[in-house]
C-alpha cells in the first residue's frame, strides 16, 4: 500500500508538471503502467482505498496533452486500474475466506464510538464497574491487583475462562501502554472488536488487517492514545511497531498462550523466541504470562524463559460445573459400527445438538460426516486439508445454523466461538488430557447444560504409541543433526525453515537447550541459527530423556483418563493443578452417576445400518476431487457468476464453496431433494438460493 500511494503521489507530481506544457511526458506513461502494476500486487483489502487514490488522479490523466506520433497509448489506458483477471478473483475468493477463518472478515466496520479513557482509582472493583461487570470470577482479582501493583505473575485458567479480563482492567487504568500479545488472531480481534466497541481506548495491529489500517492503529500507539494494543509476537520484528511502542512507556506486557515459548510443547511458535528479549528491550515492566494448558514442567520453563520474578502463581477456574463427562469404552471386533450407531443416536436427538465430534485424521473426519449425514443429519467434515472457501462455508454454516454438526479434526475451534454447542465428542482418544479438555470445553459457552463424551478403544493407543515413536529422538541424531547445521552454515550461521517435523524440531530444541546452538527467529517464521560448538555427549543424552518422557507422561495421562473408574472431573481438575473442589450442577460424569440413561450400552447396542450402504458412503466419501470438463466446466463457470451476483457485495463463501459448485455442475440434480443431498447444501441455502439454481440448472 505504501508502494502505491507513494507511486501515486509521485505520479501526481509528473501530471501537474505535464500539464504546464503542451508535450506529452513519456515519464507519466511509465509512471501509469508501474502504478497499474503496484495496483495488481496489493492484497483485496487495500484496494478500494488505492481506487478512491486512482480516482483522484483521472481529471488530471484527462486532461492530458494529445499525444503525437501516433504515440497514444489507447483510450483503454486509464488510470483507474483494469478490473482484476478471472484468476485474481479467485485468489481474491480464497483470501477473503482465509480472513474469515482468522476472524478478521467485517473487522473495518466495528462503529467508532466516542473513546473514554477511564481517569478513576487504580482499583479492581472501580475497574470492573468501568467495563460494566459486577463480579470477578476466581483468581481475576488476584491477577488483576498483582499487576496493578507492578508484579509479574503466572495465570493458568482455562480458554473462556476469562484471563483476558485479567490484563484489560490494568491495561485500561493507566495511561502507559499495555501489550498483549497472542497468536490467536480471531480470539485477539474478538475481544478487540468488543472493548472497541464499547469505546475504550485500544488498538490491533496483525497480518491481514491492511496496511492503511496498521498505520492508524499505530499511530494511535505512538501519540499516547491508546492504552492497549493486541498485536501477534512477530510484530516485534517489525521496525514500525518497534518505532511506535518505543515512543511510549510500557508498563505492562500481557503474553497469552505463554506455553508456546516451550519448545518441547506441541504448540512452539519461534516467534515466542523473540519475547525474552522485547521484555529486556521494554525496560522491564510488569509481565504477566497467560495460558490454559500449562503443565508444572512447562510453567516452570515459562518462568525462566521470560525471568518472571517471583511471579504471582494463579490456578483456578478449570471446573465447568454445566459440563458432564462420559467416557464410553469400545472393545473387539464391530467398534466402528457401534460407535457409528451410538453416535447416530446421540446426535438425533436434538437436545445434542449442535454438536462438535472431533476425529483424530482427516479419513475419519470425511467417514464420520458422510455416515451422519447418511443418517439425515446435517453433518460436515472440517479439517485442513479443504480449501478456505470450503472450511470457512463450514464454519459460516455452523455458526449460522445451517449445519448443526461438524465433524472435524483439531483444526477447528479456533476462532470459533459458538456457545450453544451442546455436546462434543471424541471420535478416539487424543494425544493428551490438555488436547482433550480444551475441545471438550467448547461444550456449553452458554452456561446451559452440555455432554462431553469420549469414544475410547484400547486399539486407539497404539495410533498414540506410534506418535511417540515417531517423536523420539536418540542423542546421536541430535550431533549429527546439528555436525548437518554446521555443515550446510556460513562461518556457523544458516537460516531455515521451522521444522515441519515434530522429530527436527525436538532436535533443534534439545542442540538450543544444552548450548550447542542458538535460535532466532527470522522473517517468515525461519529461524536464525548460530552454531555454537559441538553437543556435549551426556548433556544431550539428559535432554532426550526429558523430551522423550514428556511424551510418555502425556500418553500415561490420557490413558488413565479413558480407562480408570475415577471420577471424570476430579482427574481433569487434578490434572491442571486445580484443587477446588468440582461443583457440577447437573450429572457430573459416567464415574459418579453410572446411569447413562441418555444413552444406549455400547456393549448391546444394535447396530442397524447395513454394511452395504456404509461402504457405498464410504467410496463416495474419499472419492477424489471432481475434474469438470466440457459443459461441466462451463456449468461451472455460470454457477460462479450466478454465485457472485448472489453474494450481493459479500464474499463468495457466504453464498457457497467451489466445492459444492462444482458437485453441482457434474451431477445437475434436478430437484430440491437431489440438491439437498449435495455437500455443502443445507436448508439455508435450499431456501434462498434452490429455484434460482434450478432454473439455471434446467436452462444448462
Ligand atoms: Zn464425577
Amino acid at each position: 500500500m505504501l508502494e502505491f500511494e507513494a507511486n501515486a503521489a509521485r505520479l501526481r507530481g509528473l501530471l501537474t508538471a505535464e500539464a504546464k506544457g503542451d508535450e506529452r511526458d513519456p515519464e507519466v506513461d511509465a509512471g501509469l503502467s508501474e502504478l497499474r502494476a503496484a495496483w495488481k500486487r496489493l492484497p483485496a483489502e487495500d484496494r478500494a482505498l488505492a481506487g478512491e487514490i486512482s480516482a483522484s488522479l483521472k481529471e488530471l490523466v484527462e486532461g492530458r496533452p494529445a499525444a503525437q506520433n501516433g504515440n497514444d497509448p489507447g483510450p483503454e489506458e486509464s488510470p483507474l486500474p483494469e478490473p482484476p483477471t478471472e484468476a485474481e478473483l479467485r485468489m481474491d475468493e480464497q483470501r477473503e475466506a482465509r480472513l474469515a477463518l482468522q476472524g478478521l472478515d467485517g473487522l473495518t466496520k466495528v462503529a467508532a464510538t466516542e473513546t473514554r479513557s477511564y481517569n478513576g482509582p487504580a482499583e479492581a472493583n472501580a475497574l470492573l464497574a468501568h467495563v460494566g461487570l459486577d463480579s470477578f470470577r476466581p483468581g481475576q482479582r488476584e491477577a488483576v491487583e498483582a499487576a496493578l501493583a507492578g508484579r509479574d505473575s503466572m495465570i493458568v485458567m482455562p480458554t473462556g475462562g476469562g484471563k483476558s479480563l485479567c490484563y484489560q482492567l490494568p491495561g485500561l487504568a493507566s495511561p502507559e501502554l499495555t501489550i498483549v500479545v497472542s497468536p490467536l488472531i480471531a480470539l485477539m480481534a474478538d475481544q478487540w472488536r468488543k472493548l472497541a466497541e464499547a469505546g475504550h481506548p485500544v488498538e490491533m495491529v496483525a497480518s491481514g488487517l491492511g496496511a492503511a489500517r496498521t498505520r492508524e492503529a499505530l499511530n494511535r500507539v505512538g501519540d499516547g492514545s491508546a492504552r492497549i494494543i493486541y498485536c501477534s509476537p512477530e510484530r516485534f520484528g517489525s521496525t514500525a511497531f518497534l518505532d511506535a511502542i518505543s515512543q511510549r512507556d510500557v508498563d505492562l506486557l500481557a503474553i497469552d498462550e505463554a506455553h508456546c515459548i516451550s519448545e518441547w510443547g506441541h504448540d512452539f511458535r519461534p516467534d515466542y523466541l523473540r519475547l525474552p528479549k522485547a521484555v529486556a528491550r521494554l525496560g522491564r515492566p510488569t509481565v504477566m504470562a497467560c495460558t490454559a494448558t500449562a503443565t508444572a514442567e512447562v510453567a516452570e520453563e515459562v518462568r525462566s524463559r521470560l525471568g518472571l520474578e517471583s511471579p504471582l502463581e494463579i490456578r483456578s477456574g478449570f471446573d465447568r460445573p454445566n459440563l458432564s463427562f462420559d467416557t464410553l469404552t469400545f472393545e473387539g471386533t464391530g467398534t466402528k459400527a457401534r460407535k457409528l450407531a451410538i453416535l447416530e443416536q446421540a446426535l438425533k436427538d436434538a437436545a445434542n445438538r449442535p454438536a462438535i465430534v472431533y476425529c483424530g485424521t482427516r479419513r475419519d473426519t470425511e467417514e464420520v460426516a458422510e455416515a451422519m449425514r447418511g443418517a439425515g443429519l446435517l453433518a460436515a467434515p472440517y479439517h485442513a486439508g479443504l480449501a478456505p472457501d470450503e472450511r470457512a462455508s463450514t464454519q459460516l454454516r455452523f455458526m449460522t445454523g445451517d449445519a448443526d454438526v461438524i465433524v472435524a479434526t483439531n483444526a477447528f475451534g479456533m476462532g470459533v466461538d459458538k456457545a450453544n454447542v451442546r455436546s462434543v465428542w471424541h471420535w478416539a482418544i487424543p494425544s493428551s488430557v490438555e488436547a482433550y479438555y480444551q475441545e471438550a470445553g467448547r461444550a456449553g459457552r452458554d452456561g446451559a447444560p452440555a455432554r462431553a463424551a469420549l469414544l475410547a478403544s484400547r486399539s486407539d493407543l497404539g495410533r498414540l504409541v506410534r506418535f511417540i515413536e515417531q517423536r523420539k529422538v536418540d542423542p546421536t541424531s541430535v550431533i549429527s543433526y546439528v555436525e548437518r547445521l554446521n555443515a550446510r552454515s556460513d562461518h556457523g550461521a544458516l537460516e531455515l525453515d521451522n521444522p515441519r517435523d515434530d522429530a527436527d524440531r525436538i532436535r533443534l530444541a534439545i542442540a538450543e537447550r544444552v548450548g550447542a546452538i542458538d535460535v532466532e527467529p527470522a522473517i517468515g517464521g525461519r529461524l536464525t541459527i548460530t552454531v555454537n560448538r559441538r553437543p556435549d555427549r551426556a548433556e544431550t543424552e539428559a535432554a532426550c530423556r526429558i523430551a522423550t518422557d514428556r511424551g510418555w507422561q502425556a500418553y500415561r495421562a490420557v490413558e488413565k483418563y479413558a480407562f480408570s473408574e475415577a471420577c471424570r472431573r476430579r482427574q481433569l481438575l487434578d490434572h491442571f493443578g486445580d484443587s477446588t473442589p468440582g461443583a457440577p450442577e447437573g450429572r457430573c460424569c459416567d464415574a459418579c452417576d453410572p446411569d447413562t440413561a441418555w444413552l444406549p450400552d455400547p456393549e448391546t447396542i444394535t447396530v442397524t445400518r447395513s454394511g452395504k450402504r456404509s461402504k457405498a458412503k464410504k467410496s463416495k466419501a474419499a472419492a477424489p476431487a471432481i475434474d469438470l470438463a466440457g459443459a461441466d466446466a462451463e456449468l461451472f463457470e455460470r454457477l460462479r457468476a450466478w454465485r457472485t451476483a448472489a453474494a450481493k457485495g459479500k464474499p463468495a463463501y457466504t453464498v457457497a464453496n467451489d466445492r459444492t459448485l462444482t458437485e453441482i455442475a457434474a451431477s445437475r440434480p434436478s430437484d430440491e431433494g437431489a440438491l439437498a443431498d449435495i455437500h455443502g447444501v443445507g436448508p439455508a441455502f435450499i431456501k434462498r438460493h434452490a429455484s434460482d439454481v434450478l432454473n439455471l440448472l434446467s436452462e444448462a
